[in-house]
């Protein structure tokens, strides 16, 4: 199987976000790491109008390829991937249930075993930041300490992946359980899981699943 090329595979994720309905109109954004910098989508394009030659390299100086205007957040997605090594992809969308619960600025607490996906016991919610400002950049690399993904307050989210694909994984994971936070906060106070029990479901994952090459 031949591994597409890092501007188609960003198209298909940003078509992806589109079909599955995460993102709608030119929100959100998505970005892979190169080896001598990275590659985001550009700003303020509808997922129906980007192609791969839309795509925009930038230099880990935040310089962006001439002639071409990256996502208004290339600092998150520069200093995510400078912050963790072992992420290889970032995306973020404005999702219908992420972004409600962001927008009441919580954290999402461990009510089901699947939290343990995003690599805790929680998924933290970063306090409000302007869209496209350091601030705001900033305020992500903390909340996504030793996490693959959170949310930001009045914003939306972000997910992270050793690929794109991945990434993208857990960006549906993280909707999904925000859609049943949402459902249980109609109900009350949603029961936890204590971190005993969910220690234990993060060494059941270590074995979970297909044997990886
Ligand atoms: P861009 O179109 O500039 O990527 O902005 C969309 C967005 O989601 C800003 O937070
Ligand atoms: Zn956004």
């Amino acid at each position: 199987m031949t591994i597409p090329a890092p501007p188609e595979q960003l198209l298909q994720v940003a078509r992806q976000l589109s079909s599955l309905g995460l993102n709608k109109g030119a929100s959100g954004n998505a970005s892979i790491r190169l080896e001598d910098g990275f590659l985001v989508t550009p700003s303020g394009v509808p997922a129906e109008q980007l192609s791969a030659s839309s795509m925009v390299y930038m230099q880990w100086e935040g310089i962006a390829e001439p002639g071409k205007k990256p996502s208004s957040e290339w600092r998150f997605h520069r200093d995510i991937l400078q912050a963790r090594p072992e992420i290889h992809a970032v995306v973020h969308c404005h999702s219908m249930f992420a972004t409600t619960i962001a927008c009441m600025a919580r954290d999402v607490p461990p009510f089901h075993y699947m939290m343990a996906v995003v690599g805790g016991d929680n998924i933290r919610c970063a306090p409000y930041a302007l869209f496209g400002t350091q601030a705001l950049s900033d305020a992500a690399v903390a909340a996504l300490q030793d996490r693959k993904a959170c949310l930001l307050a009045h914003h939306g989210m972000i997910a992270l992946g050793q690929d794109l694909p991945q990434a993208l994984a857990i960006a549906v994971e993280v909707e999904n359980l925000c859609e049943q936070y949402w459902r249980l906060l109609q109900l009350g106070e949603p029961a936890l899981l204590s971190s005993e029990q969910m220690q234990a479901v993060h060494a059941q994952f270590a074995g979970y699943g297909q044997w990886r090459k």
